[in-house]
């Protein structure tokens, strides 16, 4: 058996000079006895998991409202996929993986309804009180707004997570615990997750808009990853060359953004390993935080990252059908804030109790931005016909 001790030692043992060791941990906003078996990263990861916040990404946006279809990848998939992205990288490269794992699960956790547009709407509307911004959410969820441990600030995680949480900047005047700066560089595992984030939507919202058919295969057969990609999937399954194309193909499609995938991770990891080597000041953890930026891609994927990801802008998630049905949502997200600060007591109790502490407009901000796609709806459509 391996308790928590040998857990420790084993990480000292075998992970790089530039992993975060469980050990070393600054430890938690609030003291709590050491778990026996679980490093504190392994107790992070599995605290986010049984958050409500976790379970509400199930019903969040990534580009489509998630009534448009049972196949498209809404924020729980995309943040599992984030998850193992940054397990493989973090385990290829010695890193801390249950620290990468606990900081991706939790990467998305601040997103309001609707994705970006949603983001955009309640910032507008916090503008003259502290703004808002996804990953400074995350870090007010997991800080406070969840209460699941008697005692405790929220889940009470460890330092490090959170400030890989944190990623750079707050906005001037958001909220956050007295123990955190308004910006950092994060550890190494953290930089990671913010790299297999991109590489995760990317590739999945490119085969998210092939199926959905507002955007064809035309739009994307010169670009280089796409090219390569299909080139590779046609050299290792020849008998695919006879499918139709990735656009009524979903075989197809899927190989190619599993090609992109494997790809981009292997470069990631090729990439960040070579810098390291070739940086002896990089010594220990600390000094992964003295500069911008040590997780990368090599030159030429970052390149062709760049360019999908353009012509994803452009093509889908600019294209008229998604933007006319993002910008409605945010008029809804719109309407919803401006009624609740108008009519507060339509709030939950435990939110309502929070408006002498936080302010009315934060209070509303936290509670709506909380909500899923489809509650927000369920709100608009009873509210706009007189509900309670
Ligand atoms: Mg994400």
């Amino acid at each position: 058996m391996l308790n928590r001790a040998d857990l420790e030692e084993r990480e000292y043992l075998q992970l790089s000079r530039v992993a975060f060791k469980s050990r070393d941990s600054r430890g938690r906003r609030t003291e709590e006895p050491a778990d026996p078996l679980r490093t504190c990263f392994q107790r992070d990861r599995d605290r986010i998991l049984h958050a409500k916040a976790f379970r509400r990404l199930q019903h969040k946006t990534q580009v489509f409202t998630a009534s448009e279809g049972d196949h498209y990848r809404t924020r729980l998939p995309h943040t599992l996929e984030v998850s193992q992205l940054a397990r493989s990288a973090s385990i290829a490269l010695g890193l801390n993986a249950d620290l990468a794992e606990a900081v991706a699960l939790a990467h998305d956790l601040g997103h309001p309804p609707f994705g970006h547009v949603g983001e955009r709407a309640l910032h507008a509307r916090m503008a003259s009180s502290g703004g808002f911004r996804h990953n400074a959410q995350g870090l007010r969820i997991v800080d406070d707004l969840e209460q699941s441990y008697a005692g405790l600030h929220g889940l009470n995680l460890s330092l490090e997570t959170r400030l890989c949480l944190l990623k750079h900047r707050m906005p001037p005047g958001f909220p956050r615990s007295p123990d955190l700066p308004e910006s950092t560089t994060p550890y190494l595992e953290g930089q990671i997750v913010d790299l297999c984030d991109r590489i995760g939507y990317v590739c999945h919202d490119f085969e998210d808009a092939l199926r959905s058919g507002l955007v064809s295969w035309d739009a994307f057969r010169d670009l280089e990853m796409p090219s390569r990609a299909i080139a590779h999937v046609l050299d290792r399954y020849p008998a695919l060359a006879g499918e139709e194309s990735p656009d009524r193909s979903s075989v197809l499609r899927r190989q190619i953004a599993g090609a992109m995938l494997s790809m981009l991770l292997r470069d990631l990891v090729l990439a960040t390993d070579r810098f390291i080597e070739d940086s002896p000041s990089l010594r220990d953890p600390e000094a992964v935080r003295a500069l911008p930026s040590v997780a990368r891609q090599g030159d030429e994927m970052r390149h062709a990252l760049a360019e999908l990801l353009r012509a994803l802008r452009t093509r889908f998630y600019r294209h008229e059908r998604v933007l006319e049905t993002m910008h409605a949502r945010a008029r809804d997200l719109e309407g919803l804030f401006d009624l609740l600060c108008e009519e507060r007591e339509r709030m939950p109790p435990r939110f309502f109790a929070r408006v002498s502490e936080h302010g009315l407009e934060r209070t509303v901000c936290d509670y709506v931005s909380g909500m899923t796609d489809r509650y927000a709806m369920d709100c608009v459509a009873s509210w706009a016909t007189g509900g309670a």
